[in-house]
């Protein structure tokens, strides 16, 4: 099968042959891959900021973002048969340990994690389990909903996170309304009454963001956090959530923050 294979860190990837996964274990699931997401993760797993964290061996097929058809089933699989529509939840996980149990599946001990740590989706076939398939409408295109395997879920648990602190007359500035961003200001329109002030460097995101409820929208331009600033009456945000998370946008989410305020951190790359 055809895959996308990062061979050496700080180097483009490539699409090479590779054989097909294997079943090893009864409740394994082999999805025929529909659609696979870029994420901003796999350009820093290529910047190699991931290589200390996971160990992997190189070469290995990226992509944690994944939705596709069931191929093949273990003999113990129930919830899922051959043919179905799924999208892929990130994380192979064991379901017996004690974060498995509480339902805090992302910290399973005994997890591996496709196009991170262990072969991913962008490739025809991605090895996974029970678990970690979720069956969807067969009217749902793959491609069209692969990238909420991990934007959708990453932007939606920051969101839910911050809610309970956004009662009504409060202000959130929402940094970057790119593939979480955008999700996220969806989300916060559909869980909080939250006043919403999305900040954004491309006018044409901004744009759209309008109709998803963003109240202000502020050009990212350099003039952007004393526009904030002026919004909020000086004081800033009662939450700032920054899905950017490098570039200068990590330190702008400080000078945004009323004292006392609440700053979520969900992009990565810079430091403070
Ligand atoms: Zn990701
Ligand atoms: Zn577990």
């Amino acid at each position: 099968m055809k895959a996308v294979r990062l061979a050496k860190y700080h180097e483009q990837p490539k699409v090479e042959e590779v054989p097909e996964p294997k079943m090893t274990g009864p409740l394994d699931v082999i999805v025929r891959i529909g659609g696979a997401g870029l994420c901003r993760t796999d350009l820093h797993i290529i910047e190699g900021q991931w290589a200390e964290i996971t160990g992997v061996k190189l070469p290995y097929t990226l992509g944690h973002e994944n939705a596709g058809w069931v191929h093949e089933i273990g003999s113990a699989v129930s919830n899922v048969a051959v043919g179905d529509t799924v999208i892929v939840h990130p994380l192979v996980t064991c379901g017996l340990c004690r974060a498995c149990r509480a339902g805090n599946d992302m910290h399973c001990i005994n997890s591996a994690f496709p196009g991170v740590s262990v072969d991913g989706g962008m490739a025809n076939f991605l090895k996974t389990s029970a678990r970690a398939v979720v069956k969807l409408d067969p009217s749902l295109a793959p491609k069209d909903i692969a990238a909420l395997a991990d934007a959708g879920l990453t932007a939606y648990h920051a969101v839910k996170k911050a809610s309970p602190l956004l009662y009504p007359g409060t202000k959130t500035v929402v940094i970057g309304a790119g593939g979480l961003g955008h999700i996220g200001i969806q989300c916060l329109k559909a869980l909080t009454p939250t006043e919403i002030i999305v900040v954004d460097r491309s006018p044409a995101a901004l744009e759209l963001t309008r109709s998803w409820g963003a109240d202000h929208t502020v050009l990212a331009d350099g003039s952007h956090v004393a526009r904030v600033l002026e919004i909020t009456a000086g004081n800033g945000a009662e939450a700032v959530i920054d899905f950017v998370g490098e570039r200068g946008a990590e330190q702008d989410a400080v000078k945004m923050l009323r004292r006392a305020g609440s700053h979520f951190i969900i992009g990565y790359g810079g430091s403070l």
